[in-house]
């Protein structure tokens, strides 16, 4: 089977699955965007996609999306998932379609002198785990009023990225969590979870962007 022909069957068999989830949810499938993490996979990889019609790609790593953005085409939605440190964030802002990962003051203050508007996640730590990437629940409120105050930032949702190797059960309520402070919130209508492993619990618990590597590309 060549490249060509594997991605294809991937995809169409991801596809189906999302639909098959989006049915089980009761939920129209147009309500989720697939967003094809092709981080360390190259640009060939993603033409491929995109002649099958996909647009929506996420990565993670700004020196590997600025050559992506200037060997592939225009239309592609970029969606930026990585730590975002916020010295870079001024090559990036004017390029993304959605920027994923919103956690920091600094990146608020880079997003102020940079004057480029960009539409944004806020990541959020659900797990509440040490070490992780994102805002705590309780720190929220505060870091929202901070997003919302800066004028450049068009605040869409929310994001996370669950806890590795839990069970279903556990993951749904993660999940779940997520769209309660969502609502809670008002943050947006925006809910960016899933991933290759947990994408049909999070569809069930009302996810619109599942963001979908392996599954898709194959292993890292
Ligand atoms: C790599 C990555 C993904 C994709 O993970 P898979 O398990 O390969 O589907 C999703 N979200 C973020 C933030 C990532 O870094």
């Amino acid at each position: 089977m060549t490249r060509a022909q594997e991605l294809a069957q991937n995809f169409r068999e991801l596809q189906s699955s999302i639909a098959a989830a989006c049915g089980v949810a009761g939920r129209p499938t147009e309500d989720v965007t697939l967003v094809a993490v092709s981080k360390t996979f190259p640009a060939e990889d993603v033409r491929i996609l995109y002649d099958l019609g996909h647009r929506d790609f996420g990565e993670s790593r700004v020196q590997e999306l600025l050559p992506k953005l200037e060997d592939l085409p225009d239309d592609i939605r970029w969606h930026f998932i990585g730590k975002l440190q916020s010295n870079k964030l001024k090559k990036i802002a004017s390029n993304v379609e959605l920027l994923h990962s919103l956690e920091t003051e600094s990146q608020l203050h880079a997003a102020n002198l940079n004057r480029e508007p960009f539409s944004a996640l806020i990541e959020i730590n659900i797990a509440e785990e040490p070490q992780k990437s994102g805002i705590l629940p309780s720190a929220l409120d505060s870091f929202q009023k901070s997003v919302i105050e800066c004028s450049t930032v068009r605040l869409k949702g929310l994001m996370t990225i669950g806890p590795a190797n839990r069970n279903a059960e556990e993951m749904r309520l993660h999940f779940r969590r997520l769209r309660q402070l969502s609502e809670v919130h008002g943050t947006g209508k925006v809910l960016s979870m899933g991933m290759s492993g947990d994408y049909a619990i999070a569809i069930q618990e009302g996810s619109t962007h599942i963001r979908v590597g392996t599954a898709l590309f194959g292993g890292r």
